[in-house]
C-alpha cells in the first residue's frame, strides 16, 4: 500500500512485488503510483515499467539478509492481495516472513476480501504468528469500514488499521479485535484535507478501547510543514513487539536455499 519514503512508523520497506491498480478513493493520489510512474521507460530503473504490476521473485529473499531487527512495511509500492498476483505467490511471501521471524512486518491491503479468504486457509500458519501485523486501510466509511469488518473476521493474531488518508469522519465504529491503529491525513501535490475533529475522534475511539494510536501527520501539499502534534503533543504509540533471535548461519543458508527453491 502506497507511502511515501519518509515512514514514521517502520524502519525498512520490502517490495516482493511492484505496482498496483486504484480501487478507491483512497487510491486517488496514490503515491507509489506518481514514483513508479517518474520513471517509466527508463532502462534499467526499477520502475522501468512504470506502476505496472509484476512479480519480483529475486527480492523474496531480503528480509533473510537483514541481520539486524526490523519494523518492515511489506508492499509499500504494492498491495499483497492485489487479485493478479497468484495465491502462490503470496504464500512464498508469507514464508519468507516465517523464516525470518526476528522482523516484524506489517502487511497493508486495500482487497481485504481476500486477505480474509487467505487467511482462513492458505495462509492460516502466518495468520497466527505474532510477528506478522495483518491490517487494512480505512479513508471512509463506505469503502473503509467494511474492510474493518473482514480483518475482524480473520484469524490473524495481530490486527491493524491504517486509517490513511482519513477523508470524512469515521463516526462510532467497533475496534474489537483491533491491536493497532495509525491515523493521518493526505499530502502531497492535491491533498485532500483532514479535520481536527475527525482525527480526536478516532483517537478517542482509541483510549476507550485501549488500543494504542499513532499519529501519522496533518499531511498537506508540503506535509513537514504541518507536522504531526496532536493537540500539543504526539501520538506515538505501537504494541509490544516480539523480538526473536537472529538465525545463525547454518539455519540462515538451509533458509536461503529453501527459499531459492520455492
Ligand atoms: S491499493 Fe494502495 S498501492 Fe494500490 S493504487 Fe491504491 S493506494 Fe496505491
Amino acid at each position: 500500500m502506497s507511502d511515501n519514503t519518509s515512514i514514521e512508523w517502520a524502519d525498512a520497506t520490502w517490495n516482493p512485488i511492484r505496482g498496483c491498480t486504484k480501487i478507491t478513493s483512497g487510491c486517488a493520489h496514490c503515491y507509489a503510483e506518481t514514483f513508479a510512474e517518474r520513471f517509466r521507460g527508463v532502462p534499467g530503473h526499477p520502475y522501468e515499467q512504470g506502476f505496472d504490476l509484476r512479480l519480483i521473485p529475486e527480492k523474496l529473499s531480503q528480509p533473510l539478509l537483514w541481520r539486524e531487527p526490523k519494523m518492515i512495511f511489506v508492499n509499500s509500492m504494492s498491495d499483497l492481495f492485489h487479485e493478479d498476483v497468484p495465491d502462490e505467490y503470496i504464500q512464498k511471501v508469507a514464508r519468507v516472513m516465517q523464516l525470518a521471524n526476528w522482523h516484524t512486518y506489517q502487511v497493508l491491503t486495500k482487497r481485504s476480501e481476500r486477505l480474509r479468504d487467505l487467511l482462513s486457509t492458505k495462509l492460516r500458519a502466518a495468520a497466527e504468528e505474532p510477528h506478522i501485523w495483518w491490517g487494512v486501510s480505512v479513508e471512509n466509511r463506505s469503502q473503509g469500514l467494511p474492510r474493518v469488518e473482514h480483518l475482524r473476521a480473520a484469524p490473524a493474531r495481530v490486527r491493524m488499521l491504517s486509517i490513511e488518508p482519513l477523508l470524512e469522519s469515521l463516526e462510532p465504529f467497533s475496534l474489537a479485535g483491533i491491536d493497532w491503529v495509525i491515523c493521518g491525513g493526505e499530502s502531497g501535490p492535491g491533498a485532500r484535507p483532514v479535520q481536527e475533529s475527525w482525527v480526536l475522534e478516532v483517537r478517542d475511539r482509541c483510549h476507550d478501547a485501549k488500543v494504542p494510536f499513532f499519529f501519522k501527520q496533518w499531511g498537506g501539499r508540503q506535509k513537514s510543514r504541518n507536522g504531526r502534534e496532536l493537540a500539543g503533543r504526539t501520538y506515538d504509540e505501537v504494541p509490544r513487539r516480539v523480538v526473536q533471535a537472529v538465525m545463525d548461519r547454518e539455519r540462515l543458508q538451509a533458509a536461503l536455499a529453501e527459499v531459492a527453491a520455492l
